[in-house]
């Protein structure tokens, strides 16, 4: 599982074989040059797939948008140097749909493939079929993305290679009653028990005490098995009021890797995140080179290709990995917003075996960078609300960056993820992106749907939030209040 190159070959100029195959580089054993991809296919929808389209338009590659029967008037499908109807609005039979976006790649002649986010992008066995049919996969490579796509063995590989792990036992759980009990008597209450194929925030459950936890094991047990058709669970110690900070990566196919720094992410309803911002405050920056370091040398070990995301819960100045996200996020921008660095047009300079122009020395992180995900929903009741937005007026002025695919007289299909942009404040000091960020907010006008931006306006001035450094738990423990209260 844990794969060792030898030291030898890192850093050596041997081209990733998927290249090799489509003729985009030779092998010698000089370098050679390296002949970007011509045109890529998006395989994803709304703001992200702008994002891909705008990364490749700057470096001349040429796109080809796949779309459901329900984004087939969105403005980026129309941008785009080709589009390729891919199935009904559903997603399961469209941006899900494996060989419906192959066929696309092969009719349109696109030489690589990127997944975005969500949709297909942690899917080893669609990274495979796109390496298989010949193209190439802008990500991990699928052994990777299966590695980590799995918790146990993510956080096995991540111990091995000296990635702090929250206290708990190294693999499944067993079947045995008396050993579940020891290992929790081990580990101290409170534990939580996990899926190890869970995601999006389920399959877990908190257990305060010895009373409750054979049950709790059992009732995780079949949920894991329902919903991602893997009863294996593990438990580890449930930390009580921790901070979501997570740690950028970037690695090439050489054995060279880099951390962008970090992102406090800790702003989350139901594990979703809403609000994001990098660098975390009161971060003592010793700490933070060492963590990042530590992510990158793990990137080294175990040969990661591709941008990645080391997620980490941090609690009174410790850091505790949980998972590896192996593609793009939602909240990329703050990074890029603080290091200069886009970290798209990395990853298709990765994919296209260059080697990283970029050496951790000449990481510089400047200013402060905060990121409000617009969803359309109601702010408080946080019910979906798709439709028509009739007025669309979107904020700007110094720091302001909006990623969005919306635009007066767009609908807002029913069907798909409720986030329709993201607002990014920059400034030279966590205070001014905030200033700028409330004054965005302000100015920012949308009608025809409800929007969370209401929300975003409240925490912009709440005191704690202000301070820095709030819990997970914080929202949704302010929600809580507000509900009591009103
Ligand atoms: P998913 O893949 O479903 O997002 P994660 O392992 O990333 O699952 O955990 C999601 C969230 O669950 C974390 O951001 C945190 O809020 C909570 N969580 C997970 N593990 C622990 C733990 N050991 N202690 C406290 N909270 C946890």
């Amino acid at each position: 599982m844990f794969e060792k190159k030898p030291r030898a070959e890192q850093g050596d100029d041997k081209p990733p074989s998927g290249l090799l195959k489509r003729g985009i580089m030779r092998a010698t054993s000089k370098p050679t040059p390296i002949a970007m991809f011509e045109k890529i296919l998006i395989a994803n929808r709304g703001e992200i797939a702008l994002r891909i389209q705008r990364a490749c338009r700057e470096m001349g590659i040429k796109t080809v948008a796949v779309h459901s029967e329900a984004d087939a008037d969105a403005k980026y499908v129309k941008l785009a140097d080709e589009s390729v109807c891919i199935g009904p609005a559903p997603s399961a039979q469209s941006y899900l749909n494996i060989p419906a976006i192959i066929s696309a790649a092969e009719v349109t002649d696109a030489q690589a493939i990127h997944p975005g986010y969500g949709f297909l992008s942690e899917n080893a066995d669609f990274a495979e079929r796109v390496e298989k049919s010949g193209f190439v996969f802008i990500g991990p490579r699928p052994d990777t993305i299966r590695l980590m796509g799995d918790k146990v063995s993510a956080k096995n590989t991540m111990k091995k290679a000296g990635v702090p792990c929250v206290p708990g036992v190294d693999g499944a759980l067993p079947d045995n009653p008396s050993e579940i009990i020891k290992i929790a008597r081990s580990i101290g209450y409170p534990v939580i028990i996990k899926a190890a194929g869970g995601g999006g925030g389920r399959g877990m459950r908190v257990v305060h005490t010895e009373a409750a936890l054979l049950n709790a094991v059992i009732m995780t047990r079949s949920e894991a098995q329902s919903a991602f058709n893997n009863p294996i669970v593990y438990m580890e110690k449930f930390l009580e009021n921790p901070r979501h900070i997570e740690f950028q990566v970037l690695a090439d196919s050489y054995g060279n890797a880099v951390y962008l720094g970090e992102r406090d992410c800790s702003m989350q309803r139901r594990h979703q995140k809403i609000i994001e911002e990098a660098p975390a405050p009161l971060l003592n920056a010793r700490l933070r080179n060492k963590i990042g370091e530590r992510c990158a040398e793990a990137c080294r070990k175990i040969g990661y290709r591709g941008a990645g995301t080391f997620e980490f819960l941090y609690e009174n100045d410790e850091f505790f990995f949980i998972e590896m996200n192996t593609r793009v996020q939602v909240e990329h921008p703050v990074t890029e917003m603080i290091t200069g660095i886009d970290i798209v047009q990395q990853q298709i300079h990765i994919a296209a075996g260059e080697k990283l122009s970029l050496r951790q020395k000449d990481i510089v992180f400047k200013g402060h960078a905060i990121e409000c995900r617009i969803n359309a929903e109601h702010p408080y009741k946080f019910t979906p609300s798709p439709g028509r937005i009739t007025t669309w007026h979107p904020p700007g002025g110094p720091g302001i960056r909006v990623d969005s695919h919306v635009y007066a007289n767009y609908f807002v299909p029913p069907h798909y993820d409720s986030m329709i942009g993201k607002i990014i404040a920059y400034g030279d000091t966590r205070e001014q992106a905030m200033a700028r960020m409330r004054t965005a907010l302000s100015e920012m006008a949308v009608e025809g749907i409800d929007t969370n931006i209401p929300l975003h306006q409240e925490l912009m001035q709440d005191a704690a939030f202000l301070n820095g450094g709030t819990s997970i738990h914080y929202l949704e423990h302010k929600l809580a209040e507000r509900t009591k209260g009103s």
